[in-house]
């Protein structure tokens, strides 16, 4: 009798190690799932740009043509490998906040600070269409972060540039609200555009999404991938706040110090 019980305990742990094998089988199926998806896309994405190089300087190359268009698919090949270099950065950047080898440079600084010199240099970004009106709200007064700066203006300058580049409206305006309570500090990026729907809401954050083709030609649709991730090795969090009108983000960061100012 006491030999079958023990030949039952043998059996259930066997059963309990084979589950497990099945389960880490089925997670490495899916993580080699994903990496042939995330190659495939890499590589569409790497394309676009190296085929306008290459016909553009064949075109170059067999001559005949007047100085204006020379000049027209020189100006080509050159704004082509721009958006190479700054998609193979966003990958490299990415690829190094995902694994977590990203070393944070923690420093402390007024959160007005950093939102003044990200809405600064959005704006210098002369690519960009301006006429984004910015409107702030005064309660971040006196509050301080203990952070990575870099980083988190990083973050703010994808959401400020993004305004500038998808809130379609006559008078494009963001409001930039920062609000705290007892452990976090939200700071609200809201534009009077048309919005995210739903659906797109929860995908706009994964990579190469973009939702309006003809704004986004150019851009990778990393800005978001990027900037969640940034505030995950940040302690904090990125995210779609539905019903506010326009297209609405919430930066949440928790609050290691704060004062107020006198
Ligand atoms: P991209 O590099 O294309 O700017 P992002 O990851 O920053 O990539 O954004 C992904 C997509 O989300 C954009 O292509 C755009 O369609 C949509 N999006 C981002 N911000 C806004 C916004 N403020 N209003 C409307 N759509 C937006």
């Amino acid at each position: 009798l006491e030999y079958s019980s023990q030949l039952e305990t043998q059996s259930r742990e066997v059963e309990k190690t084979a589950r497990k094998l099945r389960e880490a089988n089925a997670k490495l199926t899916a993580l080699s799932v994903q990496k042939d998806a995330f190659l495939s896309q890499v590589s569409h994405e790497l394309r676009t740009p190296m085929t306008s190089i290459r016909s553009f300087s064949e075109f170059l190359m067999e001559g005949g043509m007047d100085e204006q268009a020379q000049a027209r698919y020189a100006g080509i090949i050159h704004e082509e490998s721009i958006r190479l270099t700054r998609l193979l950065d966003d990958l490299l950047d990415l690829s190094v906040l995902e694994n977590g080898q990203v070393v944070l440079n923690v420093q402390t600084a007024s959160l007005r600070d950093l939102l003044d010199r990200a809405v600064s240099s959005a704006g210098l970004d002369a690519s960009k269409p301006n006429g984004l009106e910015v409107l702030r709200t005064v309660e971040d007064e006196g509050v301080l972060l203990k952070t990575d700066t870099d980083r988190l203006s990083q973050v703010f300058i994808n959401l400020i540039s993004n305004a500038q580049k998808y809130c379609l409206s006559d008078a494009p305006s963001l409001r930039i609200v920062v609000s705290q309570s007892t452990d976090n500090v939200d700071i609200d990026f809201i534009d009077n555009g048309l919005g995210i729907s739903p659906k797109d809401a929860t995908v706009v954050f994964e990579k190469f999404v973009r939702l309006t083709d003809q704004a986004s030609a150019g851009s990778a649709g990393l800005g978001l991938a990027i900037s969640r991730e940034i505030m995950h090795r940040l302690g904090g969090t990125l995210d779609y706040v539905p019903g506010q009108g326009g297209a609405a983000f919430r930066v949440q960061l928790p609050l290691v110090r704060v004062e107020r100012a006198a």
